[in-house]
């Protein structure tokens, strides 16, 4: 099986042909494509279709830099998946929109084949919260989808697979600092075989020196920039995306070998240039082995990572305290030749191995393309979005008006996702046996039945055991009592905990393959900790919104916070006991 692999990027396009063996039996790249409307790139791309018309192509895997936090593998593209990339094309406009124009072309040249989106930000979609979160406003940070994604992910993931590979240890089992070192460069704290921290963040600008990208500044200092009356939006980004890092620094331009030799004549721009480049960079190593309570490796790679032993060394500085052992000597000798994958570069007794790693995007992404072809799961499916509901209670006529004085109606707080159901400004408080809650929320409109959702914790907290029971079926359930600002009322029956449910309209049903009253299981793959819920029951109706209802005790251990957002699939067991994949979405809560 042929796997073409396209890197599209928005001024060049890099592709190559992979065997079985992951051999390249092809490559190719064209540069200086201009960004008119996708043109020149299709331009390109139709000369690489036809300097590919003697290769039998099975699949085609695409490097698409943002998958925001919608994937956190590599995913068989669809519609969903084309619409998903489009609706992240803004926060990556020189990538995304180019990585689709690929997409579509290849669509049509290679009708019925598969192609597979490999992102690069999907390796980093597990990273722990309080690594992705930035301290700024979380209500504006959840509407503009402020978030830490990180980028590099194909690079990192496969630098650290060959470390893994080298140290004859399971990439579970290791902590690594993986630097990838080229015109963007990023670091990235590998634990356990998963990204735990990276120095990209929303975009690629945020962290290490690049070469010609700022990386880390203090977001005052826009803000100052933008005061002067000098600069404008347009062209801070200029400044800080094209202007900056080694090139800005240097005056010399991007090209770390052009800065070397300037600062070996004792230019002084040149050797602060590269002084800042190491500092920062080993800044993060340390940062990274602080987070990760230690590490076992650290691996370079990308341009500068692969070729400056001298920028390795400088890096490597004062890192004896960690158990880092630098050979020098083997590292000056070090030259990884185009075919090797590897070097070591640290002395034999080092507590930290020092790795030097050649970077094979492209082989990564025909490895993760015949997986994803190979593998029977269906990895794009409709979204599923996660509703997380806190207690709350579903009145009578009588109940509402006995808590809230004679012919009180409810009062719209807010509407709710499901099509006339809404939040009530009235509260009302249980009193259990124990303990008792205040203030909770009432919905609307009103019911025929009273029904008082909450728990488990809450459960043991009023000091009554109520059964899980489905929305609406509270005969037998536990009694309870409710208070209100003119009156207190008590229930005999009605306190439930809610099974876990999923509100489907039928055309939802039907690409899912389920109808009403199923069981199925969800795993939801957003958080750092991903889970599977089972027995959560199928409720199909025209009025229904797609969305899956957990309670708060069910949100906090699939570690799904306020704003926390993910993959989601929804699972059947088959007759082998198996477990089937039915579809993937997003969470949002
Ligand atoms: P990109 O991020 O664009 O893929 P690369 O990973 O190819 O970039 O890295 C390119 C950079 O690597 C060059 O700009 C240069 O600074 C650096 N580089 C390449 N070879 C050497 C070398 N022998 N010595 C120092 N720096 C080098």
């Amino acid at each position: 099986m042929n796997t073409l692999v396209i890197n599209c990027g928005s001024s060049s396009l890099k592709y190559a042909v992979f065997d079985n063996n992951e051999s390249v039996v092809h490559e190719g790249r064209r540069e200086r494509l201009s960004s008119d409307e996708g043109q020149s790139h299709q331009q390109a791309l139709a000369e690489m279709f036809t300097e590919l018309d003697r290769f039998n192509i099975h699949a085609i895997g695409h490097r698409v830099v943002h998958g925001g936090d919608a994937f956190r593998a590599p995913t068989q593209v669809d519609d969903t998946v084309i619409t998903a990339i489009e609706q992240w094309s803004p926060a990556a406009p020189m990538h995304n929109p180019f990585a689709l124009v690929a997409i579509k072309a290849s669509e049509q040249q290679f009708p019925g084949k598969p192609n597979v989106a490999v992102f690069d930000t999907a390796f980093h979609a597990r990273m722990p919260r309080r690594a992705s979160t930035y301290a700024i406003d979380f209500d504006t940070a959840k509407k503009h989808s402020i978030r830490r994604f990180g980028f590099h992910g194909i690079s990192h993931e496969y630098a650290a697979g060959v470390a893994a590979g080298f140290l004859q240890r399971p990439l579970d089992s290791l902590r690594l600092v993986t630097l990838h070192l080229g015109n963007g460069a990023s670091a990235c704290a590998v634990e356990y075989g998963r990204s735990a921290e990276t120095s990209m963040g929303n975009t690629p600008l945020e962290g290490l020196v690049m070469g010609t990208r700022s990386g880390d500044v203090d977001a005052g200092v826009i803000l100052q920039l933008l005061q002067t009356g000098e600069h404008d939006a347009a062209s801070v980004n200029e400044l800080l995306n094209k202007h900056s890092g080694l090139k800005g620094l240097s005056g010399i331009g991007n090209d770390l070998r052009d800065i070397e030799q300037a600062a070996a004549n004792s230019d002084d721009r040149a050797q602060l240039a590269i002084n800042v480049f190491a500092h920062r960079a080993r800044k993060y190593v340390g940062a990274y082995a602080a987070a990760m309570g230690g590490i076992d490796a650290i691996v370079f790679t990308g341009g500068i990572g692969e070729n400056s032993a001298s920028m390795r060394e400088r890096i490597l500085q004062r890192l004896e305290f960690l158990g880092v052992q630098l050979d020098i000597d083997l590292n000056r000798r070090t030259q990884i030749a185009k075919e090797d994958e590897y070097a070591v570069i640290s002395e034999p007794h080092s507590r930290v191995d020092v790795i030097v790693v050649k970077t094979n995007e492209e082989r990564m992404i025909a490895r993760e393309t015949s997986r994803v072809v190979n593998s029977d799961r269906v990895t794009a499916v409709p979204r599923i979005p996660i509703a997380v509901s806190a207690r709350h209670c579903h009145l009578t006529k009588e109940t509402f008006e006995a808590l809230f004085g004679e012919g009180a109606e409810p009062t719209v707080d807010k509407p709710l996702v499901q099509p006339g159901q809404f939040a009530c400004k009235e509260r009302v408080n249980l009193i259990g046996p124990r303990h008792r809650i205040d203030g909770v929320r009432v919905l609307g409109p009103l019911r025929g039945v009273n029904q008082v959702e909450v728990s488990r914790t809450d459960e043991f907290r009023l000091g009554v055991d109520a059964p899980v029971r489905d929305s609406g079926n509270v005969a037998n359930s536990a009694p309870i009592t409710l208070e209100g600002p003119k009156g207190t009322v008590t229930l005999k029956e009605g306190l439930i905990c809610a099974r876990r449910h999923i509100h489907m309209h039928p055309n939802d049903a039907e690409q899912f393959g389920v109808k009403d009253k199923d069981e199925v299981s969800v795993s939801v793959l957003g958080g750092e900790r991903s889970l599977i819920f089972g027995d959560v029951l199928v409720r199909v109706k025209d009025s229904y919104v797609l969305e899956m209802h957990i309670d708060t005790d069910e949100a906090n251990a699939a570690e799904l916070g306020g704003g926390a957002s993910g993959g989601l699939s929804v699972t059947d067991i088959d007759e082998e006991g198996g477990v089937k994949q039915m579809g993937e979405g997003a969470c949002q809560t």
